[in-house]
């Protein structure tokens, strides 16, 4: 699992320096267009980048503090699902927002009454002439008061297996009939949202695939989110890692109380395993493979490892913690606070932590599918 990035004189390296100390601080677009923001994608929106050459633009830009465009969803997943499926007119008309962060995505998946069992969906789209005419709601959707345009599955038929009378649309968010809700959250922001439709009318040239095909290009969408909320920091890579709690605790003169001595241990040896994983995945990339169950497992430990980090925090905090403004060991509260409260979500978005475990059982282990219900 053992692989070295390109020296300093490699011309990859340099190329990408070269192009970062010609355009001084870039823009969304600018970033976009040189395929530096996604470079993985193919061309022309990205540069079809093996996985060293994107390891190397990544570390080119953080050494040359430059940040990519903020845009999760779009970027994320919306994006390779309208590469995988979109048809020519689609890919030009958004990719190139997506990357440069202009236009903001959301995802209008869950309802109230389908989460984890997603397939059972009711939100309808019905056929009227060159449009499709959308009733129904949608719940948790992250962004939705901000994006300019929403993934949505909705159903086209209630006859046969419900898998196959789902289709996917690309949904403009101003069309007249959305209303989009706030819901507050615990940390007192508001992310996401509940949105309406109210006999919205969605052009045909929005509908991505074949009428029926949006189970199918569901879990294409569902895939690349499970691997993009899997970095290292402890909110979905975001946010401080294990190993930023173990150095404030040295910088604090370390612990003596054994419990919590032992917690941390805990957490460093789970820290490791995550990075061994990690680290499996990337060399496994490297060496043009395929990445295997390690992807569905490192999701599965990565979410409780995140509210161990968190739950910790908290309680090095001792009694100040009940104050908002205070983290572990009396040090600046950062994310500390919003972490703690928004970790419970850790292990809901994205595939609960009792799916994921369904998924492991089934590909992994071999064992029966779960039963339907
Ligand atoms: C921070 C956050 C952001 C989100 N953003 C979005 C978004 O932008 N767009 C969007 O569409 N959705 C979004 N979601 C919604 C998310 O996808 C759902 O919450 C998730 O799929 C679970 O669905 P549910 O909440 O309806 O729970 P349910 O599916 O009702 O699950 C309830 C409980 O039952 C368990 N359970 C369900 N089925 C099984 C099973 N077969 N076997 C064992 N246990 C089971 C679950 O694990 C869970 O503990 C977001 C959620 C969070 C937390």
């Amino acid at each position: 699992m053992d692989f070295e990035l390109p020296g300093e004189d490699d011309p990859r390296r340099r190329e990408v320096r070269a192009w970062l100390s010609a355009h001084g601080r870039p823009t969304g677009r600018q970033l976009a267009e040189a395929g530096y923001v996604a470079p993985h994608w193919p061309t022309p929106w990205g540069l079809g980048a093996d996985p060293v050459l994107q390891l190397v633009i990544d570390d080119e830009l953080r050494r040359a503090h430059v940040s990519r465009p903020v845009n999760p969803i779009g970027i994320g997943w919306a994006g390779p699902t309208l590469i995988h499926a979109g048809t020519d007119e689609q890919k030009s008309r958004h990719l190139l927002p997506i990357l440069s962060g202009e236009e903001i995505w959301c995802q209008l998946f869950s309802e109230p009454g389908s989460g984890s069992d997603l397939a059972s969906l009711s939100t309808r789209a019905a056929r009227d002439g060159d449009e499709y005419v959308v009733n129904g709601q949608k719940i948790w959707t992250s962004l939705g008061h901000l994006a300019r345009y929403g993934i949505l599955i909705a159903r086209t038929s209630s006859s046969g297996p419900k898998h196959e009378g789902i289709t996917y649309f690309i949904c403009p968010m101003d069309a007249p009939g959305i209303s989009v809700r706030p819901i507050v959250e615990m940390t007192g922001d508001h992310s996401f949202n509940e949105v309406f439709f109210d006999d919205v009318r969605i052009p045909v040239t929005n509908r991505v695939g074949a009428e029926g095909d949006g189970w199918k290009l569901a879990k294409v969408t569902l895939g690349n989110e499970r691997v993009s909320l899997s970095g290292e920091g402890a909110l979905w890579g975001r946010g401080p890692t294990a190993t930023d709690l173990l150095d404030l605790v040295r910088s604090r003169g370390g612990l003596t109380d054994a419990v919590l001595r032992q917690r941390l241990a805990a957490l460093y040896i789970e820290s490791e395993v995550l990075r061994l994983i990690r680290l499996r995945t990337v060399s496994a990339a490297v060496a043009g493979r395929q990445p295997g169950p390690e992807a569905s497992i490192r999701k599965a430990m990565a979410d409780e490892h995140g509210q161990h980090i968190m739950g910790l925090a908290k309680d090095l905090a001792g009694t100040a913690g009940l104050l908002t403004d205070v983290g572990p060991l009396g040090a600046a509260v950062g994310l500390w606070q919003y972490g703690y409260l928004f970790s419970p979500a850790l292990t809901i978005g994205g595939g609960t932590a009792q799916v994921q475990r369904n998924i492991i059982a089934e590909r992994v282990l071999g064992l029966p599918h779960d039963i339907e219900v």
